[in-house]
């Protein structure tokens, strides 16, 4: 059997099956974006945003607007935008692959294939764009690196699958499970299962990794959503407070679901003092980081909204005063301020790493080591907003 039968095949896929060196899980669909990890969708997310902007836009934003008040005129046209934007980035962040890299085997297959195509095409135009960009990639990753010349095209991508201590590239990580050298400031993300370029964080919430591809994205989410949710969650009390004046509290006393109703802001207003301490202490900051952390949140912020919203909707219901502007408002009270102060606290950490030049990843290592933060400098939040994002590896 010759080495590399694929030289006198087409391109069907049953006569790649033939070729043992390219019998991998990921030889028919490489370039497919369902090899890359299965993160959970942004459903949940998703539908909240579109929620949230439904309520805002129909039940609170005509009162505002109507108040005659310049701020909270102010305050619907910009968290309405803001929230528009932070649904539209989400559904950009749901349709780009953070800048995951292939592992030390699919490389070894990608190459086999692209090689045998040279004399007959059995790899198909994303294949060879993927081994374009993973050439690119690497060649930018080693050029600093100890590495002769290049010898031919594809030469420091077949550095990159040669284990220590055949290569030794100074400064740069053996990833044991992907089996590749690292590129610089590329981690491995363990819920991934990948490495993935300029690794910040995974993000639990959006159930994403955040790497180059996917980092602008990110930074401009967690600002409009810390906007809106910032100025949403400021309006809505006020709102409350202004409707439970109009109606005077004591009336309301001994009508069935107040009581419930009374002990749910009360609980939301200490899972808001409680955020407001998270905020105010950036060290807590990791413990929201994990997928049950945040799995936390959103049961108290659910378990919150269904108290208050089924108390008021009984008590509204038996007072005889059923009005729906109140239940939107108090929708938008628990959802925004109970959110506001974990996203306004990664937003604000972004900010920060952008100013720095630096990641969520990289803060954490140079903690561990001892070393300071870099210098906040303009111009790395320009080359961080505006550096051209490399092509994906895996999508087409
Ligand atoms: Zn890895
Ligand atoms: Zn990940």
């Amino acid at each position: 059997m010759p080495k590399f039968p694929a030289m006198t095949m087409g391109r069907q896929d049953d006569e790649l099956e033939s070729l043992e060196l390219l019998r991998t899980p990921y030889t028919a669909t490489w370039t497919s974006l369902g090899e890359v990890p299965k993160n959970h969708p942004l459903v949940t997310v998703m539908s909240l945003v579109a929620a949230q902007f439904i309520v805002f836009i129909a039940a609170q934003a005509p009162h505002l607007i109507s108040s005659g008040v310049l701020f909270f005129r102010f305050a619907a046209i910009v968290a309405s935008t803001h929230l528009a934007i932070a649904f539209a980035q989400s559904l950009h962040f749901g349709a780009t692959e953070p800048g995951f890299l292939p592992t030390g085997e699919e490389l070894k297959t990608l190459m086999a294939k692209c090689d045998a195509s040279k004399d007959q095409s059995c790899a198909t135009g994303d294949e060879l764009r993927a081994l374009d960009a993973a050439r690119s990639v690497y060649e930018e990753a080693f050029q600093h690196t100890c590495l002769a010349e290049a010898m031919d095209d594809g030469y420091y991508v077949k550095q990159a699958i040669l284990p220590p201590p055949t290569v030794e590239l100074e400064g740069l990580k053996w990833c044991t499970t992907c089996l590749i050298w690292r590129p610089p400031r590329c981690s491995h993300c363990s819920t991934c299962g990948r490495c993935v370029l300029e690794f910040d964080h995974h993000c639990h919430m959006l159930g994403r990794c955040i790497g180059r591809r996917n980092h602008q994205t990110f930074l401009l989410i967690t600002w409009s959503a810390g906007i809106n949710s910032f100025l949403i969650a400021f309006v809505s009390c006020y709102q409350l407070f202004t409707w439970y004046s109009s109606v005077g509290v004591p009336d309301l006393k001994g009508v069935p679901g107040s009581s419930l109703h009374r002990w749910g802001l009360m609980a939301f207003a200490v899972i808001c003092a409680s955020g407001c301490l998270y905020f105010a202490n950036p060290r807590a900051l990791g413990c929201g980081c994990t997928r049950r952390g945040y799995r936390q949140i959103l049961f108290c912020i659910g378990v919150l909204a269904a108290a208050m919203l089924i108390g008021l909707l009984i008590h509204l219901r038996m007072s005889g005063r059923m009005e729906w502007y109140i239940l939107g408002v108090t929708f938008s009270c628990v959802l925004s301020g109970a959110t506001c102060p974990f996203i306004m606290c990664s937003a604000l950490e972004q900010l920060e790493n952008a100013c720095r030049g630096s990641t969520v990843k990289r803060v954490a290592v140079d903690q561990r080591s001892g070393v300071r933060k870099p210098p906040i400098s303009l111009t790395n939040v320009w080359s961080f907003l505006f550096s051209e994002r490399p092509p994906s590896l895996f999508s087409s």
